[in-house]
């Protein structure tokens, strides 16, 4: 049988199994997609069941979380921790809460994150978890119960050693702290190697609040500078408010960018003279408001476009930094229409593949999520090496170790896509790199 046969037999096995959770198909089928020039090159890839068991996670836990609201009505969500792989280290991921959480959907997540930590070069196995849970309007009581709620059942399942949780999408400082603080009832011990994104006083890391948009910053710079160009003077759009997409801003601009848009599920705001970060980080992060205050309170130039398409902007770079597939086939023409350049996934998998086609097909220079937003989960990692040796370190020695891990991480992926014969296409770099790492560890360690 041809590996093209073998791979899409496999597809087909897995789409039947796995009905009706199109994310985590589509995530499945780009890695494969990138398998077919591994496994003709190196075959005994294919031995052991070792695709198949990679496709497969390792325990997926589905429980119900109970919790009473502000009136006093009972609410009840669902949460969720998939543990995909543990063959490089404990299970490590996010945890998002926000009402479109679903099985899939944290499958699609948790086997992003497989590949994402092993290109880290760090310690760290794939994991996600989650729930539907809405926060929009809840109180931070009620945020409280329910997080003491979830972390009731979660606590079981996690621990240093075994799987280590942190925030995503919904779940922030507040949050882990509330998860943080009934883990340690629960257990009766201070073990803060069990969650990452902890406060600074008690086992949190600097940097780690920065570190996704930072390291997005830090990977695509040095993705520009293959190209011989820089964030000095580029315009830059950065979708999305949130945690990656505010410090991915900050950094665009101190290193000479100019943010000319930035949005929220609401709509975007064309910022032409650039954003100003802390005054958007008070809007969306303090008083946890819609981005169209910004131009009432900000102005210089801003505008307030309703429901509109963001990617509509004119600009030299575009960072997603908001959601899955919020970026498709049509977007991605008027990007290239527009001039733009490079693109670099800071949210899980924000281009659909069309999208992904057609910027390699039109000489947009692309780095998928995988490698691009791996800065944040990096440094959750050197909050774990900070945790186990009762350390905390400064502020320039973290944010160093973190862009080295960046460039590292960027070099790794152009050099194995050159390996490969695939020069430039950092999806096939970073899936082959990746993947090899991660399955050279699940031979050795045989059949489980
Ligand atoms: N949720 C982040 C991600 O998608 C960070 C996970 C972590 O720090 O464990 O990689």
């Amino acid at each position: 049988m041809s590996i093209d046969q073998q791979i899409s037999e496999y597809y087909d096995k897995l789409l039947k199994r796995n009905a009706g959770e199109p994310e985590f198909h589509q995530a499945v089928s780009e890695v494969l997609d990138s398998l077919k020039v591994v496994l003709g090159k190196d075959p005994h890839y294919a031995d052991d069941g070792l695709v198949e068991r990679l496709c497969e996670p390792e325990r997926q836990l589905i429980f119900r979380v109970p919790w009473i609201d502000d009136k006093g009505d009972i609410q009840v969500n669902r949460g969720f921790r998939v543990q995909f792989n543990s063959a490089l280290g404990p299970y490590k991921g996010g945890l998002r809460f926000h009402p479109s959480v679903n099985l899939g959907i944290i499958k699609f997540l948790g086997f992003e994150q497989i590949f994402k930590n092993s290109l880290t070069g760090l310690p760290i196995g794939g994991g996600k978890g989650g729930s539907d849970f809405d926060p929009k309007g809840r109180s931070d009581r009620e945020i409280m119960r329910f997080c003491q709620s979830f972390m009731t059942e979660l606590q079981r399942h996690i621990g240093e050693y075994r799987d280590v949780p942190a925030g995503d999408i919904g779940v922030g400082g507040r949050e882990i702290g509330y998860l943080f603080g009934q883990y340690r009832r629960l257990s009766n011990q201070h073990e803060s190697g069990v969650l990452t994104g902890k406060g600074l006083t008690w086992g949190g890391s600097l940097v780690r609040t920065e570190a996704t948009g930072y390291g997005l910053v830090y990977l695509t710079a040095e993705m520009m500078r293959t190209h011989k160009e820089s964030f000095g003077g580029a315009k830059v759009i950065v979708s999305g408010s949130g945690n990656v997409a505010l410090y991915a801003a900050e950094k665009a601009q101190q290193l000479g960018a100019t943010v000319v848009a930035m949005s929220d599920s609401s709509g975007y705001i064309t910022t032409p003279n650039g954003v100003d970060v802390d005054a958007l980080k008070d809007i969306k992060e303090v008083r946890r408001e819609r981005i169209s205050a910004y131009v009432e309170e900000v102005g210089n130039g801003a505008q307030y476009h309703a429901g509109g398409n963001i990617w509509e902007v004119e600009a030299d770079v575009a960072l997603p930094c908001a959601t899955q597939n919020e970026l498709d086939g049509e977007s991605a023409k008027l990007l290239v229409a527009n001039g733009i350049r490079y693109v670099a996934e800071g949210a899980n998998m924000p281009c659909t593949p069309e999208a992904v086609h057609y910027f390699q097909a039109n000489g947009t220079a692309f780095a998928p999520g995988k490698a691009a937003n791996a800065g944040g989960v990096a440094t959750s990692a050197l909050e774990m090496q900070q945790n186990a040796t009762r350390d905390s370190w400064s502020f320039e020695y973290t944010d160093g170790r973190l862009h080295q891990i960046m460039s590292n991480i960027f070099k790794n992926v152009e050099r194995t896509a050159r390996d490969y014969g695939c020069e430039g296409d950092y999806v096939a770099g970073a899936n082959i790199a990746g993947f090899k790492k991660v399955a050279d560890a699940m031979l050795a360690q045989g059949v489980i």
